[in-house]
């Protein structure tokens, strides 16, 4: 008798679950139908009056036998689901977010080179242009072993405003000098939206640096530039504060972007910075840009450039950035992780055993 009372009573129970499974649904459908006609009015989805009024209307309905607070927890988590599908809907909506797993951006120029690729891209050249001579004698070695992109800073953004600031303009020149002579691409730091008509006389590859990284109208601008843009972490930015950072680039129209891990600050005070190498993989999982490492500025130290050069080539990353200077002892910029010449054939070995 109770054995045919347990059944029947577990039938029921079966039956409010899958009508709850209906239900749960069909709310999730309807929330995410309201998601978008609030996108479509440009309001967010959350809307914490709207929450608490629902609440208050649970409340005032309940006749137990679960508690208010039951009740209560038990929606909150109903709306956070919701909440948490309606996220996912939008994510997916974001231009430089993996749609598929084989998708990838190839960055590709005029004179052949392609940046992700299979092929590991190597980017280097004085932390500044400081001079023709110095430009040249880097430059060289360089491109003797296959070096297509170079470094051509004019403009530094220095921590001490007394510090050397960068040659301006002229650098820019110096390097497209230089660059031409050895058939290499430019690459160089904008610092205001206002630089990018004099850029497009030099600049083969448009560079915002770490500080720049939140500067969301230079983002927009160099979304309307031609040349491709490298953009690098600020040092205390999240990994979905960078990929927003990349979004506000092509959505803007650009979608010719490489995202530079150049590491974060940490407590650590052996390094300048900490890489963050697992940026490597989550940036790959979570966008199609290419990943590229800065192995110079990230440890901030010589005797690191060229054991995180071996790690960033096994990390899958679509290629390095590293300073190289013909004399770092006398850089007028970062010189204690400049490499000497020498020091830049040993990294090329490295990476290339
Ligand atoms: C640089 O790479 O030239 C530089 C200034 O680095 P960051 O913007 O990452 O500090
Ligand atoms: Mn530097």
């Amino acid at each position: 008798m109770t054995d045919n009372r347990l059944k029947e009573l577990r039938g029921q129970i079966d039956e409010v679950n899958m009508q709850l499974l209906d239900l749960l649904n069909k709310r999730a459908q309807i929330a995410s139908d309201i998601g978008v006609v609030q996108a479509q009015l440009g309001t967010s989805f959350y809307d914490p009056q709207r929450e608490a009024d629902m609440l208050t209307a649970l409340e005032q309905a309940n006749n137990g036998p679960f508690s208010n607070e039951t009740i209560k927890a038990l929606f909150k988590e109903v709306f956070k689901a919701s909440m948490a599908l309606e996220e996912r809907e939008a994510r997916a909506k974001i231009i430089v977010q993996r749609k598929h797993a084989d998708e990838k951006t190839i960055i590709k120029f005029e004179n052949g080179v392609e940046i992700g690729n299979d092929h590991f891209t190597v980017i280097s050249g004085p932390c500044a242009v400081e001079s023709l001579d110095q430009m040249e004698a880097t430059a060289a070695v360089m491109a003797e072993r296959g070096v297509r992109i170079l470094r051509g800073m004019g403009f530094k953004p220095r921590t001490s405003p007394y510090d050397f600031q960068g040659l301006g303009e002229e650098g820019l020149k110096i390097a497209r000098q230089v660059a031409n002579k050895h058939g290499m691409l430019i690459t160089s730091e904008i610092m205001d939206a206002s630089q990018i008509p004099m850029f497009a006389d030099y600049v083969d590859i448009l560079w915002v640096g770490a500080r720049n990284m939140q500067n969301s109208f230079l983002l927009k601008a160099v979304g309307k530039a031609r040349q491709p843009v490298i953009l690098k972490r600020h040092f205390a930015a999240t990994l979905q504060e960078f990929v927003f950072a990349a979004e506000y680039i092509a959505s803007a129209g650009n979608n010719n972007v490489m995202l530079m891990e150049r590491g974060i600050r940490t407590f650590e005070p052996w390094t300048r910075n900490t890489l963050d190498i697992s940026a490597v993989p989550l940036l790959k999982m979570e966008t199609h840009l290419p990943v590229i490492i800065d192995v110079s500025h990230s440890g901030g130290r010589r005797d690191l450039v060229i054991p995180l050069a071996k790690i960033a080539r096994a990390s899958g990353a679509d290629g390095l950035m590293f300073e190289t200077h013909p004399n770092p002892p006398v850089a007028m910029s970062d010189a204690k992780q400049q490499l000497s010449l020498p020091e830049f054939h040993q990294l090329m070995d490295a990476i290339e055993a």
